[in-house]
């Protein structure tokens, strides 16, 4: 069976952002086959969307997994809902979010799911971490995650795009 490096990343706002985040890596740590390798510690940023809700906190965790792509994806949900995720508006509060950023070298198109995850390179809650864990980190099909990161801002000249004020706020006590 082969394992495959992974990096998920992790959002919440209500009902307890840190133990949230926390109690969600540790149950990736239970799925099968899976072992979370590293964390980024906790960030801290100003809502993607709607403004009229709390700031959130995410994280980015590494993890080795023998799970394919889509069985991943499932048990990510399986963890979001039993930790009370409930869909309500676009880009609303959330007591957890879990998405599959990278899988490895392979990329993924399919109704359910798209990786490398598409807003990677513009949410900087997201490419911090990221970048926290692995500088010099590729998103397979495209470039190093730096460098994207420069020619993105050449192409695009929206100054809201990448700034959620993203910052580092403390270790995950695991
Ligand atoms: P968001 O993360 O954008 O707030 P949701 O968590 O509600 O939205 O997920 C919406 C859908 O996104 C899911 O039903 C899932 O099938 C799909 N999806 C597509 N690609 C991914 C991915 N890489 N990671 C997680 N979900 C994904
Ligand atoms: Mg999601």
């Amino acid at each position: 069976m082969t394992n495959n490096i992974v990096y998920i990343g992790l959002g919440s706002n209500i009902e307890q952002p840190y133990v949230q985040i926390k109690n969600a890596i540790n149950a990736l740590d239970g799925l099968p086959g899976t072992t979370v390798i590293a964390d980024s510690g906790y960030y801290k940023s100003r809502p993607m969307g709607p403004k009229d809700q709390p700031d959130y906190i995410n994280a980015v965790v590494k993890i080795e997994t023998a799970l394919e792509a889509k069985d991943l994806l499932t048990r990510c949900q399986q963890i979001e809902h039993r930790q009370g995720r409930v869909r309500s508006r676009r880009w609303g509060e959330r007591s957890i979010d879990i998405d599959v950023l990278l899988f490895a070298d392979q990329q993924i198109k399919t109704d359910k799911l798209t990786v490398p995850h598409p807003g990677i390179s513009q949410r900087d809650f997201v490419y911090l971490p990221l970048l926290k864990l692995d500088p010099a980190i590729a998103i397979p099909g495209k470039m190093a995650l730096k460098d994207l990161l420069h020619y993105d801002e050449d192409l695009v000249k929206d100054e809201s795009k990448s700034d959620y004020g993203c910052q580092y706020a403390g270790d995950i006590d695991r």
